[in-house]
């Protein structure tokens, strides 16, 4: 990959790697040395900047802090069995970063910034990335606006920024989750494709009044009538019914998740049928009671494949299948896994290599 931006690296002088537990770390909460950045101003990006990382200062009449001018992503890194370091499918989530900085009024962060940022940053941080099983190191790229202004208009001034931290080996327990018929998180018209602040800060009341009804998470469905099936918030949803692996098609109100695709191309790859359509919630109880929904799970970046386990709908809680027996999300989770690891031929071409 050619570099065609400067990169100054400033370094930490203390590592904090030592005192950190890169098997089981606490996602979200420790972060690698150092991370990058790169300011929008005047019309132009600057040079990137790998520095320690540390907090930012921004003035308090941010645009962000009041009007979540905000986008980001999330990917993983990995060491493989050949001690080389990967990143999955880095092409796609520069991709849709650009998809989300469009409907965000933000100047997009070019293909060049964004795989040569997390290629440096990699290289600096490359320790806090081990072999052992399960884990990685999570990336989370993201842009927000700039400008001290309380007025309500696009930033002059932008910045891109890359912090990274170890995950450990997740174990996904298997998932309650409840149908939404009430609240709604995207409407079309609205922000839903995009990953931006705002979807996520109007998703907290509905998932704490979920959770205190004992469930782990939401399956969002349509704002009009909700009754079709959209996706989880934070991950993308399917369904396995007769053998035949079906999922809601992307549009304005579900995100297009880098994981679902990975799925559905190896569930097509390997002559599995494969229906990307709208999907009643009474479809899926209806399955449910005739015996034909044979497997129900969540697909992100951060789970990878999430076995759920309860549906609840209005007041009832729906019992699937035992998780241990589910062949199909534990086949394509194995598939996955192998791709990544390089056990398997990357024949999809989604492994880059730092
Ligand atoms: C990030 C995200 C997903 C999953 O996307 P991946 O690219 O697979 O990680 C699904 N839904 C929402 C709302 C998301 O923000």
């Amino acid at each position: 990959m050619s570099i065609d931006r400067k990169v100054s690296i400033t370094k930490i002088s203390q590592s904090k790697l030592e005192a950190t537990d890169l098997i089981s770390p606490i996602f979200g909460k420790v972060y690698s040395d150092h991370m990058l950045r790169c300011d929008f101003k005047k019309g132009a990006w600057q040079d990137l900047k790998i520095i320690p990382y540390a907090d930012i200062s921004i003035s308090p009449a941010n645009s962000t802090l009041h009007y979540a001018a905000t986008i980001f992503e999330g990917l993983k890194a990995y060491r493989n069995i050949h001690e080389e370091i990967v990143v999955f499918r880095l092409q796609d989530n520069a991709k849709r970063m650009m998809v989300s900085a469009a409907r965000m009024c933000m100047p997009v962060v070019p293909e060049s910034i964004f795989m040569t940022g997390i290629s440096e940053l990699l290289k600096v941080d490359e320790n806090w990335i081990t072999n052992h099983p399960g884990t990685s190191l999570y990336i989370r790229p993201f842009q927000i606006a700039m400008d001290p202004y309380l007025g309500i208009r696009p930033s002059d001034d932008y910045t891109f920024m890359i912090i990274t931290g170890p995950v450990g080996a997740y174990y996904s327990q298997p998932l309650k989750v409840k149908i939404e018929t009430n609240y709604a998180r995207a409407v079309v018209g609205g922000t839903g494709f995009a990953k931006t602040g705002g979807n996520y800060a109007a998703a907290l009341k509905p998932a704490l009044e979920a959770q205190k009804k004992g469930y782990d998470q939401l399956i969002w469905t349509d704002a009009v009538s909700h009754e079709y099936i959209e996706e989880s918030g934070t991950m993308n949803i399917m369904f396995i019914i007769k053998d035949i692996l079906i999922t809601a098609p992307i549009g304005d109100t579900i995100l297009n998740g880098i994981t679902r695709d990975s799925i559905l191309t190896i569930a097509k790859d390997q002559g599995m049928e494969v229906e990307e359509r709208p999907i009643a919630v009474s479809e899926i109880i209806q399955s449910i009671e005739q015996g034909n929904l044979q497997e129900v799970f969540g697909v992100g970046t951060a789970a990878t494949v999430a076995p759920i386990k309860t549906i609840g709908y209005n007041g009832v809680d729906y019992e699937l299948s035992d998780v241990e027996s589910r062949k199909y999300s534990l086949g394509f989770l194995d598939t996955l896994d192998k791709i990544k690891s390089g056990v398997m031929e990357d024949k999809f071409g989604w492994i880059y290599k730092i």
